[in-house]
């Protein structure tokens, strides 16, 4: 099998360029002669200079040469081939016919690659010259392998080399990047934070919010189920007159407040966990913009929701200071009760609802824990609306009047009037209950002028007995807000005094402190006609409302009327005598006359009496009367007091 590395003969042949150098004609001849037949290409030199330049001018292949020549000798030669680079590795194959062994080893030091000897056998030599010419070319190939490897391993450790760098680039940048990366997941989660704070927190008290309230009653109703014994507590706080303050001082300072009363609610939740008598789990949100709801878990019973109601309202009784203004805020408060019985967030909040409707309309408690009693009320309340709507035509209202007494001499001062609806399935009905609700539906506003109407036809009947001599009697008639903030009250107020005739001198008009408060810029303007008109005012309720003193001025009214819930408690020496007294004081002095209202005792009238009220209404004197018994009390009244006073008027 023949390799297929090895140069072949031919090729060899026609490539490989032979240098003969001998001194000897005949050597070279048949050397040249014989070598040519084998087809090398052959060159020939007869001494050692022209061996040389022959080198020089064409690298041979390979170089036969003689030991013994003139100028110089072959080892000479040899020696020198072998210091140049480029000559180096031309085979030189001595021929000699010093056939010893001291030349021998001579000529293989000095770099020969093979030695023959004269005189040569032919095949000899170009057997000799074949394995050269074959070796050298192996050698060739060999060198040109070992350049590619060499160039091969130099690219090889390039490339390692440059993939070291990209491994090294490729690290740093990944590294780069995961810290980059975990700078943005850090961001991230704290965007997230953020969003999931924003979402389940309140953003002006930081307290949780609805969302928040909702999903934890949602557990704590699916414990109840699981648990049928655990029992826990919601506490709603519905500020009462948030709207007046933002609608009257701005936004801002509606904000500024909340925030407050965030601020008072959190402390006064932190002190009730440190007593211990309260439940472990104590948690404040504020859950709508001007509600706060207290979830106390697990109870045993209402009465530790009540103790925090409490505590709650008693932090709440000093005044906020806002725009150096100080503001009192009042909480009505609704406590449910939670267990098993609850399937929902909103029924909870529907009963709580309720609790804190019925504790706004009461005068003696803030807080209500709801009871099904409340539910019943708000189903008669729903009843009520609709019978409401039909009582009017089916005329089942009429008017009631309370006498106004003189508290000096005793002497009628006129009448208040106050509506009365006999119900036909429910009998008489409370306004306390009717009014309010008429209120909300606006039936108030044809009810309100019936009873405008109604009461104006009294007064001309009973004009001449009112027209008393050192008196002027006046029938007051309660005006609900939605009536004073008609476009057209005063036209249609107008049109009753004109179709009944009265002398304008006996109507008064109670309206409330609330809606004067409320509503300054309506109230400016209707008390401004109605001056005009010379129609007397009343303030209702004073001290219940907003009770604020120094806007009174401001209104032209006539007359001021205390509060039963103060008068009432007259007779005990606490905060309400000093109000009721406040009150008189700062109502002389701006020239109002004052009436108090729900006088039901001889106490009552000493003490008011002693501080210069001049009018009390109550039972002390009389219960709202019908038509004809008022006219009976005035008449009688007026005997006592005016014997002469024309009886038959
Ligand atoms: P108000 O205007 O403060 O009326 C006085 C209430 O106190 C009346 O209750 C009267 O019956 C009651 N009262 C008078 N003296 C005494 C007393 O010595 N002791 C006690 N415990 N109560 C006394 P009433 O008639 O139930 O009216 C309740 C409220 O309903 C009224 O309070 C008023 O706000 C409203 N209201 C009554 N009639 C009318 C009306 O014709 N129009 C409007 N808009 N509201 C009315
Ligand atoms: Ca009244
Ligand atoms: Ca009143």
């Amino acid at each position: 099998m023949k390799n297929t590395t090895l140069v072949t003969k031919e090729s060899r042949m026609s490539t490989s360029n032979i240098l003969i150098v001998d001194d000897t004609p005949d050597n070279l001849r048949l050397l040249s002669k014989t070598l040519i037949q084998e087809g090398y290409q052959v060159r020939c030199a007869v001494n050692g200079s022209m061996a040389l330049l022959t080198v020089k001018a064409k690298l041979p292949d390979l170089i036969l040469l003689d030991i013994n020549l003139p100028d110089m000798d072959g080892f000479a030669i040899c020696e020198q081939l072998k210091q140049s680079e480029s000559t180096k590795d031309i085979p030189i194959i001595f021929v000699s016919a010093l056939d010893e062994i001291f030349d021998k080893v001579r000529a293989f030091e000095a770099g020969g690659v093979d030695y023959i000897c004269k005189p040569f056998q032919i095949p000899e030599v170009l057997s000799r010259v074949s394995n050269q010419l074959n070796i050298q070319s192996l050698r060739k190939q060999l060198l040109q392998k070992n350049q590619l490897l060499q160039i091969e391993i130099s690219n090889r450790i390039a490339a390692e080399i440059e993939i070291r760098q990209l491994n090294f680039d490729l690290e740093q940048r990944v590294k780069e990047r995961t810290s980059q990366l975990t700078a943005e997941i850090s961001e991230r989660k704290q965007i997230q934070k953020k969003l999931e704070y924003i979402a389940w927190n309140n953003s002006l008290t930081g307290l949780p919010n609805r969302l928040w309230l909702i999903e934890k009653l949602k557990k704590l109703l699916s414990f109840a189920h699981q648990e049928k014994q655990f029992r826990f507590a919601t506490i709603i706080l519905d500020c009462n007159r948030f709207k007046i303050i933002n609608d009257s001082l701005g936004r801002r300072a509606g904000d500024e407040l909340l925030s407050m009363v965030g601020e008072r609610l959190k402390s006064a939740v932190l002190t009730a966990k440190v007593e211990e008598f309260l439940t472990p789990n104590i948690i404040l949100t504020h859950f709508g913009e001007d509600k706060f709801a207290i979830l106390l878990e697990p109870i045993k019973d209402k009465n530790c929701a009540i103790a925090l109601a409490k505590k709650i309202q008693q932090s709440l009784t000093t005044a906020f200071i806002i725009e150096e203004r100080e503001i009192f805020m009042a909480f009505n408060i609704g406590i449910v009760i939670g267990n098993s019985s609850y399937l929902k967030p909103e029924d909870i909040f529907r009963d709580a609802d309720l609790a804190i409707q019925k504790a706004k309309n009461s005068s003696s408690y803030y807080y209500q824990v709801f009871d099904t009693t409340i539910q019943n009320n708000a189903l008669e309340i729903l009843e009520i609306e609709t019978d409401l709507r039909l009582a009017l035509q089916r005329q089942e209202f009429y008017l009631n009047y309370q006498p106004i007494i003189c508290l000096n001499t005793g002497t009628i001062r006129g009448f208040e009037t106050l509506v009365r609806w006999n119900h036909p399935s429910k009998g008489f009905i409370s306004p306390g209950k009717f009014i309010p609700i008429a209120e909300q539906t606006n039936l108030i506003l044809p009810l309100g002028m019936w009873i405008l109407q109604q009461a104006c036809q009294q007064i001309s009947i009973w004009q001449t007995r009112l027209n008393s001599q050192e008196n002027i009697l006046t029938v007051s008639v309660n005006i609900s807000a939605k009536q004073f903030e008609q476009e057209d009250f005063i036209e249609q107020l107008d049109q009753i005094i004109y179709d009944t005739g009265i002398d304008i001198k006996h109507l008064k008009l109670e309206i409330t402190e609330t809606l004067l408060m409320n509503n300054a810029a309506i109230a400016d303007r209707v008390i401004d006609q109605l001056k005009a008109r010379q129609i007397k005012l009343a303030i209702d309720d004073f001290g219940t409302g907003y009770s604020s003193l120094s806007y009174l001025d401001r209104f032209p009214v006539d007359t001021l009327k205390i509060d039963r819930s103060f008068v009432s408690r007259l007779d005990e020496k606490n905060q309400a005598s000093t109000i009721v007294k406040a009150t008189l004081d700062l109502a002389h002095n701006l020239g109002f006359d004052v009436v108090a209202e729900g006088v039901e005792t001889q106490e009552q009238v000493e003490q008011l009496k002693a501080w210069g009220c001049e009018f009390a209404q109550g039972y002390f004197y009389a219960r709202p009367l019908d038509k004809d018994s008022a006219l009976a009390f005035l008449q009688s009244n007026l005997d006592q007091h005016n014997p002469k006073t024309d009886k038959a008027a």
